[in-house]
């Protein structure tokens, strides 16, 4: 019997280059992932506002931090790999809608948004989304061996609806609309959602990337939940990572059709949430009003924020998340330089633009502060 090979390895797996006393090469597509850059830490020596990676400013709530004194007596054991309390509580929680088989769930949304599309990306298969957006979509694709199609945004940093929908080919396998979007903050509005659904063929995946749900109150915001019953190719992923403060957790989930739902789990790394993630994730379900009036005290500091910028002179375009926007162009890390000289950690994307977290209010008032001895040189 002789050694079967797979006909569809790629040749280039074999000739790809091998790095100096390297013997095993990677991946091409591996050996040329951007890289994820995390926004700033605050280094020990000096005290500053960290508003680089949109977490939730407030420490975690006593209730919270409390049930999980029980997980710390006994990890020794292996979490639930199933996750039945947690799925269980969430399908609560999403109400009539959301069935507990709807629900697949991650060590992060990040996690998630991986195992989607190991699930569902051939080798080859096109993955559309827009540009500029969440950093992971580029590595994710790459690793599940996907190729990634970048719809460029508009001029106003907004989500070109008709732009993402003629990019769809015979090759597209996923379609990715990260609405609130990150780093722009701009929203696409439901209408909107379904227009491009109705022009989009149903065996192509249609992710709806929440991540920011909590913080949207606009006019006509979109409902991804309220699609799946029609719509058997959306996928909506959400986290616990920014309006309920799990960051440092890893908490995500998706809510799909069963069948997808079930892929999604396949490709899942077993006991991937840990004991305590899971049990935090329980106790913030049952502790949401609190939660979300944090989330209105962020809701109503963007409003200020904005406010105050708009006064001083800025453009910035309208947030429905917990973060801001600045167009800075070939600007934006000179600004993002100076912010860390007065001491607050902002997000620049080189050449683009520069994000800022919305903080507790004194880490805005230090923002503000700061965008004041600035705006004679940066606003426009
Ligand atoms: C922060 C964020 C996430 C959440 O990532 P986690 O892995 O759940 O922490 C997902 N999508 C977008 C667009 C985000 O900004």
């Amino acid at each position: 019997m002789s050694t079967s090979r797979n006909a569809a390895t790629p040749a280039t797996i074999e000739t790809a280059v091998l790095g100096a006393g390297q013997s095993v090469a990677l991946r091409p597509q591996v050996a040329s992932l951007p890289t994820y850059v995390p926004g700033a830490r605050p280094s020990a020596a000096k005290k500053v506002h960290k508003l680089s990676s949109n977490e939730n400013p407030y420490p975690p709530l006593p209730s919270v931090s409390a049930a999980l004194q029980n997980c710390l007596m006994t990890f020794n054991r292996y979490p639930d790999m199933a996750n039945t309390e947690f799925i269980a509580e969430l399908a609560a929680f999403l109400g009539d809608r959301v069935t507990p088989e709807q629900i697949a769930v991650g060590n992060g949304s990040v996690a998630v948004l991986s195992h989607i599309l190991e699930a569902v990306v051939n080798p080859g298969d096109e993955v559309i989304y827009p540009w500029r957006s969440f950093e992971a979509y580029p590595i994710a694709v790459a690793i599940a061996g996907g190729v990634s199609v970048q719809v460029p945004l508009d001029d106003d940093s907004a989500i070109n609806i008709s732009a993402l929908a003629a990019a769809v080919t015979d090759r597209t396998k996923v379609l990715i609309v990260c609405t609130p979007n990150n780093p722009t903050g701009s929203t696409v509005t439901h209408t909107e959602l379904l227009e491009l659904l109705a022009l989009v063929p149903r065996d192509v995946l249609v992710l709806v990337d929440e991540a920011y749900v909590e913080f949207v109150r606009g006019v006509d915001s979109v409902d991804g939940l309220s699609l799946l019953a029609d719509h058997p190719n959306v996928v909506v992923l959400r986290t616990f990572s920014k309006a309920y403060g799990l960051a440092g957790l890893r908490v995500g989930y998706a809510v799909g059709e069963p069948n997808l739902v079930a892929g999604i789990r396949a490709v899942t790394t077993p006991f991937g949430i840990s004991s305590v993630a899971q049990q935090a994730a329980v106790v913030s379900l049952k502790a949401v009003d609190e939660l979300f009036e944090r989330v209105e005290i962020l809701i109503d500091e963007r409003t200020r924020v904005v406010a105050g910028l708009q006064e001083q002179g800025w453009s910035v375009p309208e947030s429905q998340a917990n973060f801001v926007w600045f167009g800075l162009g070939e600007r934006s890390l000179e600004f993002a330089k100076l912010a860390g000289e007065a001491g607050l950690l902002v997000r620049p994307f080189a050449g683009d633009g520069v994000r800022v977290s919305i903080g507790d209010a004194a880490e805005n008032d230090a923002f503000l502060a700061f965008t004041a001895t600035v705006s004679a040189e940066f606003a426009s």
